[in-house]
């Protein structure tokens, strides 16, 4: 991997867009990096595709019951990482496909929010280690929201209705992260974050399970060259700097 020294050491404070599947995805993914860039002053923004209303072995819960029950637990988890603007699409979990539509959808929050850093994850990443079947609306959402970036959110011509009938201006986001990467070119030191990180996950109590096991799992992700004792946390994203 090649190494970019502090590639978030940014000059003022960003405006960061994290654009992903599921409630849940941005704490598992990157609530660390995310911690680190609220407490730095950054504007960090969440829109979540789907309320994740497939996600449960709890036979009682339907399907609405569980996207509500969710969003909650995903404002509550937001909000310990200093994040107040969340917003979500409600598309069916499980079933997110890269169309038009949601590169319709994903092109107005851009122009919308006009972000400077936009967070998404890998498209290409079927495979996490050897042990994680990556789920296909990470996929979707990642390829989605990269198409949207380039060229729809970019160019006026595309979904000209945006800029016809909705004003939205055309818009070029200057950075994108990819989380959860195939192949990494950064990693963020957020071992003072990990605890809020934790704290977030902690929020998401429909999904975790036995609170005390997740710590267990996620205390262990530590970096090889350190220790439980004496750990030291990464996060690992592709960074692209388009414009
Ligand atoms: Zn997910």
């Amino acid at each position: 991997m090649s190494e970019v020294e502090l590639p978030d050491n940014w000059e003022s404070p960003q405006r960061i867009l994290v654009i992903l599947a599921h409630p849940d995805d941005p704490e598992f993914f990157c609530g660390g990096t995310i911690a680190r860039w609220t407490l730095a002053g950054h504007d960090v923004s969440y829109c979540l595709l789907t309320c994740g209303d497939k996600g449960t072995e709890d036979r009682s819960l339907t399907p609405d019951a569980l996207c509500t029950l969710r969003q909650g637990e995903q404002m509550a988890a937001a909000a310990v990482l200093d994040v107040h603007r969340v917003q979500f699409m409600d598309y069916p979990d499980g079933y997110l496909v890269p169309d038009m539509k949601l590169r319709r959808d994903i092109t107005r929050v851009i122009r919308q929010l006009q972000p400077d850093v936009l967070v998404t994850c890998d498209p290409t990443n079927l495979y996490v280690r050897e042990t994680y079947l990556n789920h296909p609306d990470h996929r979707a959402a990642g390829q989605a929201t990269l198409d949207a970036v380039f060229p729809a959110a970019r160019d006026h011509l595309n979904f000209v209705e945006l800029w016809r009938d909705e004003n939205l201006e055309p818009h070029i986001v200057r950075e994108v992260w990819i989380s959860l990467p195939k192949e990494a070119n950064v990693r963020i030191d957020v071992t003072e974050l990990w605890e809020r990180k934790l704290q977030a996950l902690y929020e998401h109590k429909s999904q975790i399970g036995d609170p005390a096991k997740l710590e267990e799992r996620l205390r262990s992700r530590h970096t090889s060259d350190s220790t439980l004792e004496n750990p030291r946390y990464e996060e690992f994203f592709k960074r692209l700097v388009l414009g």
